[in-house]
């Protein structure tokens, strides 16, 4: 039996380098909470919740005003038998963020017992992955300079934020392809487009001879006919961010084939269920990507685990720390340009 002994909690401030903007929301600073859980047996475990908003309505005070409860709910409880504590933990607190990071402490203090790492543990199919770069909504020129000089740092992969403007949208990427050619990209309204503006993006791009490997979320996150008509109607793959936070969230989803991605983000979902989801998604044959909010590189090590040792994501959107101001790189891992791996 190994038991917890303490969780401690506390709030992070971290600066963007440049304003996060995306569809109708802009942010320079954000704060997560750091959990270090500490064992009966003296092992300890650091791990990050980064709530949002936005997406969960969720933010660092809501979640350290469930601190305490959690705490209550988790002490004393053998991590060796984790798959009750999950249930005690789900049934008792509503933060998926907190969920996530309380989640994997468990699992990484488990696996620190038994002299494993937990990518290993979760399969250890692949040892490192590769991330894409965000370019920010911002005008039209320091968007195309953005994407520039994240081709020039080295990164294959370039998600571009849109949603605010489908006609200064398209423009942007017809610039954007000029300028990085040989590039793939995943573009991202944030849920800032009707369905009739997603498809003629979608359209006007194609005919001009764009390819886009994901559309992610296109539409309003309630409007699953509308995400299946962008689905449907329009030539690149439509992934479902926003739209799914809950294991129904994506049985409906696949239920309706509104989709041809998941992007499977922990702080939205919480690390057991982001786990169910995903082999709920394999099962059915769709596609996986990963995501983030605003995780230091602390959080990020956590997606960089599930993503190493599932090895089944198409793509990873794990590119928030490098958008922060960080003193260091507190993840474990390294990262090489566009290539992250664990240390
Ligand atoms: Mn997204």
């Amino acid at each position: 039996m190994i038991k917890i002994k303490d969780i401690k909690f506390s709030v992070k401030k971290y600066e963007y380098k440049k304003p996060f903007h995306i569809t109708n929301s802009v942010r320079t600073e954000a704060f997560n909470v750091e959990v270090e859980l500490i064992t009966s047996n003296g092992i300890i475990s650091k791990a990050e919740a980064s709530p949002s908003f936005r997406v969960c309505g969720e933010n660092s005070d809501t979640v350290m005003s469930v601190a305490d409860k959690a705490r209550g709910v988790l002490a004393g409880k053998d991590i060796k038998r984790y798959g009750n504590v999950f249930n005690d933990l789900k049934s008792s607190v509503d933060s998926p963020s907190l969920k996530a990071a309380l989640e994997f402490s468990i699992l990484e203090a488990l696996c620190k017992e038994s002299g494993i790492k937990v990518w290993n543990f979760l399969g250890g199919v692949k040892k490192e992955i590769e991330t894409d770069k965000t370019v920010v909504i911002s005008n039209i020129k320091d968007m195309v300079l953005e994407a520039a000089n994240i081709k020039k740092e080295g990164f294959k992969i370039l998600k571009i934020k849109v949603g605010e403007n489908v006609d200064k949208d398209i423009e942007i990427m017809a610039e954007i392809y000029k300028k990085t050619k040989g590039m793939k990209y995943i573009v991202d309204a944030n849920t800032g487009y009707t369905p009739k503006q997603a498809v003629y993006f979608a359209k006007k791009l194609y005919s001009r001879g764009i390819d886009i490997s994901v559309y992610e979320q296109p539409v309003d996150r309630n409007d699953i006919k509308g995400l299946r008509c962008v689905r449907f109607k329009s030539p690149y793959p439509v992934a479902a961010d926003e739209s799914v936070k809950t294991i129904d969230d994506a049985v409906n989803l696949i239920k309706k084939e509104a989709c041809d991605f998941i992007n499977i983000k922990i702080m939205k979902m919480g690390f057991s269920n982001a786990l169910s989801i995903i082999q709920l998604a394999r099962a059915n044959d769709i596609k996986l990507m990963i995501g983030c909010m605003s995780e230091s590189s602390l959080g990020i090590k956590q997606s960089v685990h599930l993503a190493c040792g599932l090895g089944c994501f198409d793509f990873c959107d794990l590119d928030s720390h490098l958008l922060l101001n960080e003193k260091r790189n507190r993840g474990e891992f390294i990262q090489n340009k566009n290539i992250i791996k664990i240390c």
